[in-house]
């Protein structure tokens, strides 16, 4: 396919964890992914970019080659690939708050570990070499790599190696292989990148416009618009109690002297803890909803 020098393209994971995710994100910010027969690329009805369906452990190299301007990959994907080149041909332009996992190192239950110097001479089997080779560095212990490309867990039963490294969300997988997690290497969750080469002019403000769509769900998914009526001596205490709420709006009720209506954003998640605090302030009739759309 020709590069089409018009249209921004957007690499993403084909199928895995985080395909939804990352297709969920971008029809969030008003993108309409056309679901074509062509399943290695998808078109954009309503703005003008296309997907790139990959493997993720592809989605580093197609950006810093400038293939695609921009993707979405884990951090953990993202980071093993920078350590194994010379010149860094991305840049991180957000933290998505989605597949968050964290790189662990696990042994058997039975095995003695009592920090990082336990594991001098050991064998440790992972997808991630290149991380795995930074945490022994950077803790001075001498240790032997053992790359594969996955069921990792099984080395142990197989006496590969004595331990492994691999990412763990909940941990039941390695508690199904009699694993234990002793040590935490990294912790990731996906990210937008962008290429770090020069981006043509109509490139440069599409990404621009993207982002700050992108930016914009994000402030979204977290935040609530928050109303409530209050007599004015309890002000000070309420915006105290308002998560995450920079200068909330305060309007006079009309026929009620003494008494307001707060409006604010909270940028985080309002509980009914916070609720009951801001009830016990002396405000009533609160009102919490769901924020669509936002611009930053
Ligand atoms: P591909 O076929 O694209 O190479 P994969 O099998 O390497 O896929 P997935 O298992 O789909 O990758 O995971 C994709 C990403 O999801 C991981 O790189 C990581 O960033 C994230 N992730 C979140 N939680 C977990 C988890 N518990 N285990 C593995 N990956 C996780
Ligand atoms: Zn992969």
């Amino acid at each position: 396919m020709l590069v089409d020098r018009d249209r921004l393209h957007i690499a993403i994971q084909k199928s895995g964890r985080l395909s939804e995710l990352s297709r969920g994100l971008l029809r969030d910010a008003g993108l309409r992914i056309q679901n074509g027969k062509n399943e290695l690329t998808a078109r954009i009805e309503n703005f003008a970019a296309d997907l790139m369906f990959v493997r993720d452990d592809d989605i580093p190299t197609f950006v810093s080659d400038g293939a695609c301007e921009f993707g979405i990959v884990g951090g953990n994907v993202l980071e093993e690939f920078a350590l194994g080149t010379e010149e860094r041909g991305f840049e991180i332009l957000a933290k998505l708050g989605f597949g968050r996992c964290s790189l662990r190192i696990a042994a058997p239950e039975a095995t003695a570990y009592e920090g990082p110097a336990s594991l001098a001479g050991a064998r440790i089997a992972t997808s991630y070499p290149n991380i795995v080779r930074r945490f022994l560095a950077d803790n001075g212990v001498d240790a032997t790599v053992v790359t594969m490309n996955g069921a990792v867990e099984l080395a142990p039963r197989l006496q590969i190696a004595g331990f492994i490294c691999d990412l763990v969300s909940t941990g039941a997988t390695l508690e199904a292989n009699g694993l234990r997690p002793v040590e935490t290497v990294l912790e990731s969750e996906a990210v937008l990148i962008r290429t770090a080469r020069p981006l043509n002019q109509i490139h440069a403000d599409l990404g621009d416009r993207l982002l700050s769509r992108i930016e914009g769900v994000l402030a979204t998914r977290d935040s609530k618009y928050i109303m409530m009526n209050a007599p004015g001596e309890a002000l000070k205490r309420i915006t105290e109690i308002l998560p995450g709420a920079e200068a909330p709006t305060i309007i006079p009720l009309h026929g009620r002297a003494g008494h307001f209506a707060v409006h604010a954003v909270c940028q985080e998640s309002v509980f009914w803890e916070t609720l009951q605090k801001l009830k016990e302030a002396g405000a009533s009739a609160i009102l919490v909803v769901p924020i669509e759309k936002m611009m930053l």
